[in-house]
């Protein structure tokens, strides 16, 4: 099989993160006899240093032209103090919108090996937590019109909208239903539907779609309840649906309780399976160039890629195993290591890693 892969490395650890995804593909290649193209292209600050904008024109072709994006990270603080439109982060939300990425995958797993790391009691985490947030990513509150600001009588007051399309709501679900198909085949709904009217529509969309999946388990909860039961007992969810704003909240939340920003993957899809991957942490500029970054969410961002736009489940498996191999054998990056254990670099997990698939 032969994909077309593009590279975004950005800035900060982003190169050096994302040179360990192209070695495991590499490993992949040898192994599983694919041969996977790579173009690398710049986003963020690189791309505003050589070519004055944060997306270049370039960069979106070669992302068209691609099955699948391989992201790193953007920003650093050479770029903090300049307008807007010279921000590496808005090249981060222009990707988003040029490509319609209106579905944002993000698992919350935490590896046995590292069960202590979890911000939560070790009796609620023993059993191994393995959810997946499936977050609406372009409508909802954050786009909704109206909004703005109104005075008046020397009063100010402030408003936003939240709507959802029928439409907008079933093809999140669809997102939702179908991965829970690729896990343990259960989807639970998050919305507010005793009190908003745009959650009554969600529930009443949801349960629509949801008869094109009868073998897959719905059940519905509401927002306030899902986030005490991440923390109480996380272990009872597989696939967590839910709109832009709670999902925003309960992503962050249930990434929390895993303990290790070095860890998170994710993944932004579009309705045709086509997505940008790239590990949930920023361009980290306090350890750029050290060889100090943990790679592994990011290997573990390429698993999504070769699951989700490639197809390639057995694939993806054997690089999740291989991480988890590698943390057996007790390798840790600075971020996780206890004291006295040893520490591993960044370039050599990702040898590691690629030995291992
Ligand atoms: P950050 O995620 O870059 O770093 C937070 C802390 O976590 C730092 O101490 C860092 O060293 C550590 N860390 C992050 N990733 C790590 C890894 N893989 N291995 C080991 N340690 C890791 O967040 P920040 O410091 O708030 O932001 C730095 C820059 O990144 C900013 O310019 C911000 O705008 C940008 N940012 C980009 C993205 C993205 O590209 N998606 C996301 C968040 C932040």
């Amino acid at each position: 099989m032969r994909s077309q892969i593009c590279v975004l490395p950005g800035d900060g650890i982003g190169k050096e993160v994302t040179d360990q995804a192209e070695k495991v593909l590499r490993a992949l290649e040898k192994r599983f006899g694919h041969s996977f193209e790579l173009e690398r292209a710049l986003i963020g600050g690189a791309a505003i240093d050589e070519t004055g904008g944060p997306l270049p024109e370039r960069t979106l072709r070669a992302c068209r032209e691609s099955d699948a994006v391989l992201m790193g990270a953007v920003g650093g603080p050479r770029w903090d103090g300049a307008p807007w439109e010279k921000r590496p982060e808005k090249g981060l939300l222009d990707i988003r919108k040029e490509l319609g990425l209106f579905a944002n995958l993000r698992p919350a797993v935490i590896f046995r090996e590292l069960a202590g790391a979890s911000l939560l009691r070790p009796d609620i985490v023993e059993g191994g937590i393995d959810l997946l947030v499936v977050r609406e990513l372009t409508g909802g509150v954050y786009f909704g019109e109206p909004k703005g600001r109104d005075e008046a009588d020397g009063s100010r007051s402030a408003y936003n909208t939240m709507r959802y399309s029928e439409q907008e709501i079933a093809r999140i679900a669809r997102v939702g239903f179908e991965s829970a198909r690729k896990r343990r085949g259960r989807v639970c709904s998050v919305d507010k539907a005793n009190v908003l009217a745009v959650s009554e529509l969600w529930r009443e969309v949801v349960r629509e779609v949801a008869k094109d999946y009868p073998d897959v388990e719905l059940s519905h909860m509401y927002v306030d309840n899902a986030a005490m039961q991440l923390v109480r007992d996380p272990t009872q969810f597989d696939v967590i649906l839910t709109s832009n704003l709670f999902g925003d909240i309960l992503s962050d939340e249930a990434a929390s309780i895993t303990g290790s920003i070095g860890l998170l993957p994710s993944a932004s899809l579009s309705g045709s399976g086509f997505g940008l991957y790239e590990p949930v942490h920023g361009s980290a500029p306090d350890i750029e160039g050290r060889n100090q970054a943990n790679p592994m969410a990011m290997l573990l961002s390429l698993a999504m890629m070769l699951r989700y736009s490639l197809g390639l489940e057995g694939e993806a498996k054997s690089v999740e195993e291989a991480v988890a191999a590698v943390l057996k054998q007790g390798f840790r990056t600075r971020d996780l290591a206890h004291s006295g254990e040893t520490v591993a670099g960044c370039s050599e997990i990702g040898d590691l890693v690629a030995e291992g698939v």
